[in-house]
């Protein structure tokens, strides 16, 4: 007979944590096991606020695919994906045409700017590892461009971040720290620069405990971050951003830099698949699957399942990711047995969000953190799911040690 071929598209927190552990559930001679991805690496997207301040250096945050996969029993394709459609069950990639019997489809977020005029064209955003790099570099060419001009333009030095959720917080607490490394580098007064996050909601971190969310506030309006909160941005231009301030009241900030953390959505060649989807996301069933497609499986943030207690879908998080891969790769390993599947039921442990190197918030186990503990608290959590896909090697190589 045979041997049924899984293939995986994605090789972030969801596609390779399947990945590792199909190969851990199933024989060599068993299955085909196939993993697409646009890079021969990984990047932790949730280390990448720190790539875009330039706190971590971009080659921190992402390790090798291959140093983590079984190679006698995964295929490692490098090629990205261009079109899928499950009727078919057809892959098309940049290295030819796949076909399966399973399908695992990881291809996480895209930055979602809600129609706003101007904002993907001006703005940027914390995508992937290489537009972190473009942030790190557009802020520090802004720096290096206000010391070396003769007529020097101060709004060079403004950074707008538009969105006070998960993001765009811990972006603006890692700026908080680059910033004064930033003037002190380039010469520039520190009073010249302005930092101003700009949300739309009348709330920053919606669902965090409000003592945490105020201690948040108060710990970046320490570094200088100003917030602009509940004044929605409603046009981006090469000059900065106009915000709404009342009914008929609009504020222009000029900005050399606008970076947009405000939302995101699935990866949007979910919605040529033939998968129904809200935003490219897929309303998956309770094994994982996509309705309809009984083969096809989707993982991470292109999946939508619905928190019956607050009827309210879960946060897209690495978290539930990971959590979510362990129950797929089981599930194609009960399918190919001709057993049944099994729900995906969230452990959710709580969540830090992180305030720059040496601080955090956090609501773990019911317990609220502040400060070094949440802080130390983050660096388990990250160390934790290096060790999840590469073990105590992976961790000794991209861990993160200093307290
Ligand atoms: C700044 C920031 C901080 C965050 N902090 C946290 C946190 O503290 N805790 C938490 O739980 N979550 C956090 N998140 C959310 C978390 O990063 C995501 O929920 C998680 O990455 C989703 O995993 P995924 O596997 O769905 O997608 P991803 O991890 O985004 O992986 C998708 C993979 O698919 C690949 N890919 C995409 N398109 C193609 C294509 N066309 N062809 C081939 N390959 C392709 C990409 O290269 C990538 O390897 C944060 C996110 C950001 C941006």
């Amino acid at each position: 007979m045979k041997r049924p071929t899984i293939l995986v598209l994605g090789a972030g927190y969801g596609g390779l944590s399947t990945v590792v552990n199909l190969q851990k559930l199933v024989g060599t001679d068993e299955a085909d096991i196939i993993l697409v991805n646009k890079n021969d690496y990984h990047y932790e997207s949730t280390w990448l606020h720190e790539a875009s301040a330039g706190t971590l250096r971009p080659d921190q945050v992402r390790y090798d695919i291959q140093g983590v996969i079984n190679k006698s029993k995964v295929q490692f394709v490098k090629a990205t994906v261009e079109g899928i459609d499950v009727n078919t069950k057809k892959v098309a990639t940049s290295a030819g045409e796949y076909t399966y019997d399973y399908l695992v489809i990881g291809l996480g977020f895209e930055g979602e700017t809600f129609g706003i005029t101007g904002l993907d064209k001006y703005a940027l955003s914390i995508a992937n590892v290489n537009a972190a790099r473009q942030i790190r570099d557009h802020i520090e060419y802004q720096f290096a461009t206000w010391s070396t001009e003769e007529n020097r333009d101060d709004a060079r030095l403004t950074i707008v971040v538009g969105g006070a959720g998960f993001s765009g917080i811990e972006f603006l607490g890692e700026l908080g720290n680059r910033i004064p490394e930033l003037c002190e580098e380039y010469d520039v007064p520190k009073e010249k620069v302005r930092v101003v996050c700009v949300e739309a909601a009348p709330m920053v971190l919606p669902g965090f405990d409000p003592e945490l969310v105020e201690y948040a506030v108060r710990q970046l309006e320490a570094k200088g971050i100003e917030f602009s909160i509940g004044t929605p941005v409603v046009e981006a231009t090469p000059e900065g951003v106009k915000i709404k301030k009342g009914e008929e009241e609009f504020e222009f900030i000029k900005a050399g830099t606008v970076v947009w953390a405000a939302g995101v959505r699935g990866n949007r060649l979910i919605e040529t698949s033939g998968i129904e989807n809200m935003r490219a996301r897929v309303k998956v069933e309770k094994d994982m699957r996509a309705p309809g497609f009984p083969d096809v499986f989707i993982v991470g943030d292109c999946a939508l399942m619905i928190n019956e207690e607050t009827n309210r879908p879960y946060p897209p998080t690495a978290q539930i990711a990971m959590q979510q891969a362990v129950t797929v790769a089981k599930n194609i390993v009960a399918l190919m047995k001709g057993e049944n599947t099994k729900e995906f039921v969230p452990e959710l442990k709580g969540t830090v969000c992180s305030l720059g190197e040496h601080d955090a918030i956090g609501d773990v186990m019911g317990r609220k953190l502040t400060g070094t503990k949440a802080s130390i608290m983050k660096k388990v959590i990250d160390n934790r799911a290096l060790f999840m896909i590469g073990g105590v090697p992976l961790v000794l190589k991209k861990g993160k040690f200093k307290l």
